[in-house]
């Protein structure tokens, strides 16, 4: 039984391990797939900032070195005395050109064309309220300036920006500026080859935060400057790397990565919606997660199906154990259980040099008793004897048991002769006091005759004597005449 309950124990524990196994090693997959799925666009978010800040980088390094090469030429002396065509060839020939790059126009220091790279004799117009003229005009050390988005008035509103250059007159004092535009086209279609998600986003912005383009392009943003909380304000002085944060008022959560683009005060930011981003690890979690607890629920339904099976089987056995232990009629001892405990006592009596004593009791007439009350009452009738034994036998160790018939027997074990023949005595008192009827028996009430047998079991002694002995002081108690004791000579 204990070996079984450990193997028991053994099986549980196993089969708990094996459930928490298989939710820690699903919880594993998952965690490590998603580090990975998040690395992957981390890598994806970071390379296509890199790649689209170089491009655009090295689109305006061509043309911010054409205006370094007006400044430069502007500078040369004499200029001033050449003839227009030649001046005009002079200062432009060498400057690039490209689908997107509009005129290089160069101003004076009211804001008044001076040369136009598209015109010999230039448009008279004046861009002193353009801000890189102000920006130019008002603070000396001026690098390249890019400015805010604005339509074109040479070229009927094309939308634009403008990178700028300061021209300083030998003293320092300000010249004017030449400037070039860029097609905000040349943005829009760079962006358009790049294939990004419904909620992705690139941003190309100054660093004071002023955006220049946003893709998907929305005009609402183009001239807003965005709103810069105070982490995301680090990142612009920091001009590179990536955060996780919720920025756009549309609410979403994503990934940005950022980079600088080279030489330029410009930003380029990839924001990528981080739902999407996780989708394809939540569609595998989806299934991953149902199947793992399915198969944890199946473990432990099968525990508790086998401990519930164990548990009733247990109920089962000792039920039957103890069916084969009791008497089927009264529900004391049987004869099985005496005999085991006879040999069993005797033993220990032998080995603790006490004495056991034994009571032997048959119903005195009983066959007559059946004979005018029925089978029926004769049942009863041992049924009550039965329990009027058991309250006599109080100690733990003591027994009562049916032997067989009309016949009981009662194991004292550590009793004395005289003190079993005052039990056997009180034993018959009390089925005289139940008063049962008994018309065909001496008095007219059932009655019990009682033998009683002692012994101090010694080596080669056997366990059969000491019934053999009580069994024949029954025989002299009924010989004597039946309700009485008789002591079996010692
Ligand atoms: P006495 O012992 O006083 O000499 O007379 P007695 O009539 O009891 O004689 P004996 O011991 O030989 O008879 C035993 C009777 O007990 C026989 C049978 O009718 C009855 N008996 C035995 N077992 C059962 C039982 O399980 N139920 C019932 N009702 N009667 C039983
Ligand atoms: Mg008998
Ligand atoms: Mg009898």
């Amino acid at each position: 039984m204990k070996s079984r309950g450990i193997v028991h124990r053994t099986l549980y524990a196993l089969a708990g391990l094996v459930a928490i196994g298989i939710c820690a090693a699903a919880a594993a997959l998952l965690w490590m797939d998603r580090r990975v799925t998040w690395e992957s666009a981390y890598v994806a978010a970071r390379n296509l900032a890199g790649v689209l800040s170089a491009d655009i980088g090295r689109t305006l390094q061509v043309y911010d070195l054409s205006l370094q090469g007006v400044v430069e030429r502007l500078r040369e002396p004499g200029i001033a005395h050449v003839a227009p065509e030649t001046l005009h060839r002079f200062l432009f020939d060498r400057s690039a050109t490209a689908a997107y790059l509009g005129a290089i126009v160069v101003l004076d220091k009211d804001g008044d064309i001076l040369y136009h790279s598209g015109a010999i004799d230039p448009p008279k117009l004046n861009f002193a309220d353009r801000d890189y003229f102000r920006v130019h005009r008002d603070s000396g050390d001026a690098q390249l300036f890019i400015s805010k988005p604005y339509h074109s008035r040479l070229r009927g509103g094309d939308e634009s920006i403008a990178i700028s250059r300061r021209i300083s007159n030998p003293d320092g004092s300000f010249a004017g500026v030449v400037a070039g535009s860029l097609r905000m086209a040349y943005f829009r279609d760079r962006f358009a080859e790049v294939s990004i998600g419904p909620h992705d986003a690139i941003t190309v912005f100054r660093n004071d935060g002023v955006v220049l383009l946003r893709n998907p392009y929305s005009r609402a943003d183009a001239d807003s400057e965005i709103d810069v909380p105070l982490d995301f304000q680090q990142y612009l002085i920091g001009r590179e790397g990536a955060f996780v944060g919720v920025l756009s008022h549309d609410g979403v959560n994503r990934l940005y990565a950022f980079d600088a683009i080279d030489d330029t005060p410009l930003v380029i930011d990839v924001a990528l919606a981080v739902d999407d981003l996780l989708e394809p690890w939540m569609r595998r979690a989806a299934l991953i997660v149902p199947v793992t607890l399915a198969l944890f629920a199946s473990v432990m339904a099968q525990i508790i199906l086998f401990r519930r099976e164990m548990l009733w089987r247990r109920a089962f056995e000792q039920q039957l154990e103890k069916q084969a232990q009791t008497d089927g009629l009264t529900g004391i001892a049987n004869r099985r259980t005496f005999d085991e405990a006879l040999d069993r006592e005797w033993a220990a009596a032998r080995r603790d040099r006490k004495p056991l004593s034994l009571l032997f009791l048959d119903a005195d007439h009983f066959k007559r008793y059946n004979d005018r009350y029925g089978h029926q009452e004769g049942d009863e009738l041992l049924k009550m004897l039965a329990s009027a034994l058991e309250r006599k036998a109080r100690r733990p160790r003591d027994l009562a048991a049916r032997y067989g018939g009309e016949e009981f027997v009662v194991l004292l074990p550590d009793t004395a002769g005289q003190r079993a023949e005052e039990i056997a005595e009180s034993i018959r008192r009390a089925v005289v006091d139940l008063g049962v009827p008994h018309e065909d028996n001496e008095g007219g009430i059932v009655t019990v005759s009682v033998g009683v047998a002692t012994a101090v079991p010694r080596e080669g002694d056997a366990a059969a004597q000491l019934v053999e002995a009580a069994d024949s002081a029954v025989y002299q108690a009924k010989e004597a005449g039946r309700n009485r004791v008789a002591m079996a000579p010692a």
